[in-house]
């Protein structure tokens, strides 16, 4: 097989990160814009000895499920990977993979899993973006999303899962920039000033958060910005953030204010929440609030126990349970979110809640030496990694009655509830939840219980 024939390949199963899969006489291709069900005309974008990688060139025969994408760019952009498949079939995919993992990497049969809670709407979601800015090949500004695997900028002010309002921030960022002069960054060789427009809406409240992020400490005439975004309805916080540095990461150290807000408030639920530019805050508002309420629901508090909120970020997951316990702790690394932790347990007239920074792993173990932690309730929800076997055995030590697990990498969860079901625990249930419609991310929750306490 080499590079740039073309194959005839009808696609069976789709790869983790969408990719169609099919077979030729005895090789696996990875079709990128096929689809199950697709036959295809396929080109070789990279040959190795057992599989090869490959491009759709076009489409023969098109699976029942295909859809058309509801966004001309889906192709292009690196943003969706499920566009083309239909929504019923995008849930079907996800609750298909999270099974897998749990049966194949985790080792469990039977699994008690529960149909995934799905949107209403699978589009329109999404409470944050970040849009990369640069110049087309005529040199006017553009603001979109990198093409998939890239750093070439894909023009499109309207991402469709995004807020509605974004469009007009965007214009109202270029036009202050072709009027005042100002350049957008260039990655290559690094001149230039703004390299990002980061965007954030509170669902719930309307509240629209700007920040521009800058190659270098200020930006020039910021009361022409000023002026155009604050003729946009729900404009609250108008940031600017420096970053001068090489780097992918796309915000720098340093945030100030240029007019309004440092934050701007969500809900979730009846609680309320203040974001900052930095904070980790799920970008599904609708479906965290799904999330959430089956992570409680799998706590089952009364009132009388003590829960560990691990991995808690800005403490959302811990305030939701702390009304609903006797006493809260939540585990947090990064410094900042635990100041927010704090801040929204206070603003929210919580007080059973006290957060610590540190890594779960040093900071559980070391509580439980030195202080015979004790809990009713762990509650984890990890980064895409899961958790480090440290903190597993640690919880192993402690014994709490249940444990819930929220996972954003159904691999890694699966490699964790190995390690627990191994070691005194259950899993009662798990529920996938659809956080990011028409990509390939799926999200799980777990309620897992202790042996010996039924
Ligand atoms: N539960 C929160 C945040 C989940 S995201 C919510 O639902 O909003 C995962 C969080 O884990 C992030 O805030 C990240 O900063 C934090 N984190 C990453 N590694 C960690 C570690 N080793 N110990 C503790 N927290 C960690």
């Amino acid at each position: 097989m080499n590079k740039n024939e073309i194959l005839t390949v009808t696609i069976e199963d789709m790869s983790d990160t969408g990719e169609g899969i099919g077979k030729y006489e005895g090789y696996t291709l990875f079709v990128k814009d096929a689809l199950p069900g697709d036959k295809v005309r396929a080109r070789i974008t990279k040959a190795k000895k057992q599989y090869a990688f490959a491009r759709c060139e076009e489409i023969l025969e098109p699976s029942p499920d295909r859809v058309t994408p509801p966004c001309p760019v889906s192709r292009a952009c690196g943003g969706c990977q499920l566009q083309a498949l239909s929504y019923a079939r995008q849930l079907a995919f996800k609750e298909a993979k999270v099974r897998n993992c749990l049966e194949r990497i985790g080792g469990l049969a039977n699994v008690p899993l529960r149909p995934i809670i799905g949107m209403e709407t699978p589009l329109g979601y999404r409470n944050k973006a970040q849009f990369p800015v640069g110049r087309d090949k005529n040199g006017r500004i553009i603001t979109g999303f990198y093409a998939g695997r890239t750093h070439s900028i894909i023009a499109n002010d309207r991402c469709l899962l995004g807020s509605d309002q974004n469009e007009a921030i965007l214009a109202a960022v270029k036009s202050y920039m072709e009027e005042a002069r100002v350049s957008p960054y260039d990655e290559t060789t690094q001149q230039g000033l703004v390299r990002h427009v980061l965007i954030r809406e509170g669902h719930f409240t309307g509240q629209i958060m700007v920040c521009l992020v800058v190659n270098g400490p200020a930006l020039p005439e910021p009361e022409a910005l000023i002026r155009r975004l604050r003729e946009i309805p729900g404009m609250h916080s108008i940031l600017l953030n420096s970053n001068t540095e090489n780097t992918n990461v796309i915000l720098g150290a340093r945030t100030r204010c240029l007019w309004g807000s440092e934050t701007i408030a969500d809900r979730i639920g009846d609680l309320e929440f203040q974001i900052s530019a930095k904070s980790f805050f799920q970008v599904n508002s609708v479906q965290t609030a799904r999330l959430y309420g089956q992570a409680l629901a799998y706590a089952g508090l009364t009132g009388k126990e003590t829960v560990w909120d691990l991995y808690c970020g800005i403490g959302t997951i811990s305030l939701f349970l702390a009304r609903k316990a006797k006493q809260v702790y939540g585990v947090e690394l990064v410094e900042e979110a635990v100041a927010d932790a704090r801040c929204n347990a206070a603003a929210n007239g919580i007080t059973n809640a006290v957060f610590f920074a540190g890594k779960a792993e040093e900071v559980v173990p070391r509580k439980l030496a030195e202080e015979n932690l004790q809990a009713d309730v762990i509650v984890v929800d990890p980064p895409r990694k899961g958790c480090d076997e440290k903190l597993l055995a640690a919880i192993v030590q402690i014994a709490p009655p249940r444990v819930v697990y929220i996972s954003c990498d159904p691999a890694t969860l699966a490699r964790d509830l190995k390690y627990l079901c191994g070691n005194g625990y259950r899993l009662a249930e798990a529920t996938p939840v659809d956080m990011f419609p028409m990509g390939v991310h799926v999200e799980t929750v777990c309620s897992l219980s202790k042996f010996s306490v039924e």
